[in-house]
């Protein structure tokens, strides 16, 4: 993994970082970087071995997510999108779903992305209005209608997990269902989403479904069923596992960011003088960098330890993730804005990669669940821990108690 790993550093780096915003401003990703994604074995990271796949560990999970935001916010998207679907997959999906389609996701001939948040249904995710009713006879399977928005991937994808309420003949909720849809499904419109903050290269979509009829068996080999997981539990076990599994990348997208910024400021602050000396050697830019590198080091930790309490997939597993997600995003917000400040004009320019961090950091703070719900997530938590404390029913436990 570690020769892997010094690979994809290096093509992240050197190959897709100077192409960064050029992509931004095309709001296109290149096929050649999405193909060397795949040759690299990324489409595969959360894939099990015996499907094709990497398994890759959270640690490693971790450290390509930051080489991958530090590049480029629009391929870090289009892989984590990809990677909650692979994952869900594996998780929920019967040995028919796995044989047949995570071998396809793991070389990336198929690419996948995950589709929750509708026009009016954001936050407040498990409320889908999305709706999905049983065809029966023949040409039996679902028939789905509704919108989706902000569909990250969605112009690149050809499989999509689609979260919907599935009805019965009254119209009455059987509850929340994942269902795979295949891209070229007739009735299904993917409309893309330009000129957005940032992540404009991401394939940022609307997806319609009018009348769409998803066949109970997928057209793949092996012919997979469409459900994903048990009806009812398409929000609360599907999505909820593939948006851990967002967070925890986000968490370290944050790093990959801040990462970039501080590596361009520290430079900058060697090279640029004003008043006859280096920027690096006026007091209040020093100031900027030491908070810069106290929030890095500070989401990293956090970071590192959702890894590990990831891999040990105990109780604080969930808090640990959602802490880094909201930490990391946020300080990356703060380090780019200052990164930005530290270079004057030039953080401004096309030539430096500050504006385009300036504007993805923004965007980490809202996806995969903003920084309020995050809040209601750790406070909730924190209650919960401390009402627990109070009654010496576990004290001594350590941080992260989730709720
Ligand atoms: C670039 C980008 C990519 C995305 N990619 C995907 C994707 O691939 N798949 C997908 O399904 N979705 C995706 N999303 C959607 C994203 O997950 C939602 O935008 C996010 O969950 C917030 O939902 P919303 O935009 O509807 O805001 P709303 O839920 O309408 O919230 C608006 C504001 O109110 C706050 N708020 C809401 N409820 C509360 C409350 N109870 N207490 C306090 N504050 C509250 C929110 O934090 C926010 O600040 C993407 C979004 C963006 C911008």
């Amino acid at each position: 993994m570690e020769a892997r790993s010094a690979k994809i550093r290096e093509w992240l780096l050197t190959e897709v970082a100077p192409q960064s915003n050029r992509c931004e401003d095309n709001q296109q990703m290149p096929d050649a970087i999405l193909r060397r994604l795949a040759e690299l074995g990324l489409t595969g990271a959360c894939v099990p071995a015996a499907y094709g796949g990497l398994a890759a560990d959270s640690l490693t999970l971790g450290a390509w997510s930051a080489l991958l935001a530090r590049a480029n916010c629009s391929l870090l998207s289009i892989f984590v999108v990809h990677a909650m679907l692979a994952q869900a997959l594996a998780r929920f999906g019967d040995e028919t779903q796995k044989q047949a389609l995570l071998p396809l996701l793991a070389e990336g001939r198929l690419r996948g992305a995950f589709a929750l948040t509708e026009p009016e249904i954001g936050s407040d995710a498990s409320a889908i209005a999305c709706s999905a009713r049983r065809v029966a006879g023949a040409a039996s399977g679902f028939v789905l209608n509704g919108r989706k928005k902000w569909i990250s991937g969605a112009c690149y994808a050809d499989l999509f997990m689609v979260l919907a309420r599935l009805e019965n003949e009254e119209g009455t909720s059987e509850g929340v269902v994942a269902l795979l849809v295949p891209a070229a499904t007739p009735g299904l419109t993917v409309t893309p989403m330009r000129n957005l903050l940032g992540f404009r290269a991401a394939g940022i979509a609307e997806l319609s479904f009018e009348h769409c009829l998803i066949p109970a068996r997928l057209p793949f080999q092996g012919a997979p069923a469409a459900l994903l997981g048990p009806i009812g539990g398409g929000f609360s076990f599907v999505a909820s596992h593939a948006l851990d599994t967002g967070r925890f990348v986000v968490g370290w997208a944050g790093v990959g960011v801040m990462e970039g910024c501080l590596e361009a400021a520290a430079a900058y602050a060697r090279e640029r003088v004003q008043f006859g000396q280096a920027l690096r050697k006026h007091q209040l830019i020093l100031e900027m960098i030491a908070d810069m590198a106290t929030d890095l080091a500070a989401a990293r930790a956090l970071a590192e330890k959702a890894a590990r309490d990831r891999e040990a997939a105990g109780p604080d597993s969930i808090l640990s993730v959602t802490m880094s997600k909201y930490f990391s995003s946020r300080a990356s917000v703060r380090v780019a804005a200052s990164a930005l400040q530290l270079h004057g004009g030039n953080g401004c320019a096309a030539e430096f990669p500050l504006q385009r961090y300036f504007r993805d950091s923004k965007i980490l703070e809202i996806i995969e669940g903003s920084s309020q719900m995050q809040q209601l997530m750790i406070s909730s938590a924190a209650l919960t821990r401390g009402r627990r404390t109070k009654s010496g029913k576990s004290a001594g436990k350590s941080d992260g108690q989730n709720a």
